[in-house]
């Protein structure tokens, strides 16, 4: 079964089966989301210098069962970014859902600001790319998930290999860096091969976090 927490379909033209979680990151895509199945509605921070009021009321009117993505990203810095974060982490708390979060270059600071809100709701940090103590913070001070995608660089091996595999989820994040939701797979194979065990053993726990944080909607 394809088990995706990040897919940007809006950009995709075509349909999957499987628990995907279909990602927006702008207003175009999340207008683009099929109102069905589990996704996330945000604005990502690469948006910060010219996102307008409404892009949020609609995120907020959409009620989706969860925020994201949404973030800072230190390669493409904008002060306006703490707001755009803000501002939908407010969402988020309102409608008591959990985020899905960018932090390229920005890692700590984000953990930073999450830290300093009390933030309580699940957080799912996509494409985790920060350090290895960082990630163990991020689970054990916030409940928070870290998602590998099809690219594995040795420190990324080697936080597949320890975290808790409860903590771990597995993305695409399609097309822009897997093809499409099947490019997960190979992540599915690589975590159960450095950890010594069965990817069916790995599938079962991700299906058992995906209910956690989405109940049992699966997107058809
Ligand atoms: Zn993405």
């Amino acid at each position: 079964m394809i088990i995706d927490f990040h897919a940007h379909l809006c950009d995709l033209n075509k349909d999957f089966d499987g628990l995907i979680l279909n990602t927006g990151y702008s207003d175009a895509c999340n207008h683009a989301i099929p109102k069905r199945g589990v996704f996330a509605l945000g604005i990502a921070p690469q948006y910060a210098e010219s996102f307008k009021p409404e892009w949020l009321a609609y995120i907020e009117s959409q009620k989706p069962p969860a925020i994201g993505e949404i973030g800072l990203d230190g390669k493409y810095w904008h002060p306006r970014q703490m707001e755009l974060l803000r501002l939908q982490l407010d969402i988020a708390e309102k409608l008591s859902v959990p985020i899905v979060v960018h932090s390229r270059m920005a890692e700590e600071k984000l953990f930073g600001v999450l830290l300093k809100r009390h933030w309580r709701l699940p957080v799912i940090f996509h494409f985790y790319s920060g350090p290895e103590d960082l990630a163990e913070r991020i689970i054990t001070e916030l409940d928070g998930y870290i998602s590998f995608p099809p690219r594995f660089s040795a420190r990324r091996r080697r936080l597949a290999a320890r975290l808790p595999l409860t903590r771990m989820v597995i993305e695409s994040d399609c097309p822009y860096v897997g093809e499409d939701p099947t490019a997960t797979e190979k992540v599915k194979a690589e975590i159960a091969q450095l950890r010594g065990i069965d990817p069916t053993d790995v599938e079962q726990t991700l299906v058992s976090t995906w209910q956690r944080l989405f109940g049992k909607g699966v997107l058809k």
